[in-house]
């Protein structure tokens, strides 16, 4: 009994600690984040014109903390490596200044630009890859989005993209209790899996919310982009699902053919919730700190367009770390070639409905002024 619970805990600190994996592949190379995640540049595209509009009706430059004189801070959590964040920082700096430029003060603040990721994040490549021409200060905020990174009252614009699904842990109960055994994840699992999902992303994006209302200025904004469900989608029908069950699948085969065992399959967790339009009001709401200014699901093209290789590379260059770390190097690449290999032989696996995401636009304003 004591050597169970001793292991039991054993796992659960592991699976908190993997939390620190949850990065991108760096550098930029044929299989690094930078290379393949034009889908994730398509979800800031088709925010555009939101942001922009939401900024300019929603940001007050009258209040004192927004005279030109102060300093404008931006900061991006869970930027990865670039170059999606130059592109989303543009997107900021560009209203905001359009803001201040038709004022009758006619002069524009200092922006500076904090880029936030886990400590593990390659930031290397990101301050290499530094747009050359920006108009901008920049310094690294590392750590996770889930704790306090800055001094209170400090932040005018917050931002995330494509981030916020990624849970600080596994849920104890999924671990604990073994309850998800014989999948990767709660999509078209059993009822307590998914609760227990529900609960860990509640509580993490409640500490999300607590971190940035303390952050931010009075009257500052945040925008996220973040991955979800259509209130009563079918999960059967999720791009998502059936990306995790062909991942799924390629564990089983890896299984049968004696490269790794049965337990090991049962122990891997992908930590990743979607939650619904309702549930994110719920959370927001229930928090207190901020008005909403939009809640949105935006317009995407679906990512099948990318072919079986491109698929699979912008996968492995999100997913690959997590399954690195838990069935190591070798094995994660097998993975991910009879990923590719599945996709080739069942080119139906790439009808557009199967890959298609939900992404909401979260466009929030922090109490305090109007
Ligand atoms: N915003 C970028 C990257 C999205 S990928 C873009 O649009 O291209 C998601 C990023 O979130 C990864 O770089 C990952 O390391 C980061 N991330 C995940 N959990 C995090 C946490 N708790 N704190 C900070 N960053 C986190």
């Amino acid at each position: 009994m004591f050597v169970q619970k001793f292991n039991t805990d054993m796992e659960e600190k592991k699976f908190s600690e993997t939390s620190r994996k949850h990065y991108m592949k760096g550098g930029d190379g044929p299989d690094s984040y930078a290379r393949n995640s034009e889908y994730q540049k398509q979800v800031l595209i088709s925010a555009e014109d939101l942001i922009h509009q939401q900024i300019d009706e929603h940001l007050n430059i009258q209040i004192p903390r927004f005279d030109p004189q102060n300093t404008f801070r931006i900061a991006d959590f869970g930027c990865s490596i670039g170059p999606n964040t130059f592109y989303a920082v543009e997107n900021i700096i560009s209203p905001v200044k359009n803001k201040y430029e038709k004022s009758n003060q006619n002069q524009t603040p200092d922006f500076q630009v904090f880029f936030n990721d886990l400590v593990g994040n390659d930031f290397n490549t990101l301050f290499r890859n530094l747009p050359s021409n920006r108009k901008y200060f920049v310094a690294a905020a590392p750590g996770s989005f889930y704790d306090h990174l800055f001094p209170k009252k400090s932040i005018n614009f917050a931002h995330s993209s494509i981030a916020l699904q990624w849970l600080s842990k596994i849920p104890k109960e999924v671990i604990r209790r073994g309850i998800s055994k014989g999948r990767i994840h709660y999509l078209g699992g059993e009822k307590e899996v998914k609760e227990a999902y529900a609960a860990q992303h509640e509580e993490d994006f409640g500490r999300f919310l607590n971190a940035r209302a303390d952050e931010l200025v009075d009257g500052g904004l945040m925008a996220l982009h973040m991955v979800g469900f259509a209130d009563g989608d079918a999960f059967s029908l999720s791009g998502i699902q059936i990306e995790y069950e062909i991942l799924q699948s390629c564990l089983e085969d890896m299984v049968e053919l004696g490269k790794i065992t049965k337990e090991k399959v049962d122990s891997f967790n992908l930590p990743h919730y979607f939650p619904s339009e309702s549930e994110l009001k719920a959370l927001i709401e229930a928090n207190g700190s901020f008005w909403i200014g939009k809640i949105a699901k935006l317009a995407l093209p679906a990512r099948s367009k990318l072919g079986p290789k491109g698929l699979t590379l912008q996968i492995k260059a999100t997913l690959g770390m997590l399954f690195e770390e838990h069935f190591g190097n070798e094995v994660a690449e097998e993975v991910f070639k009879l990923f590719l290999d599945k996709l080739v032989e069942r080119p139906a696996l790439l009808d557009h409905k199967y890959w298609e995401h939900t992404i909401y636009f979260v466009f929030l304003k922090r109490k305090g002024v109007n």
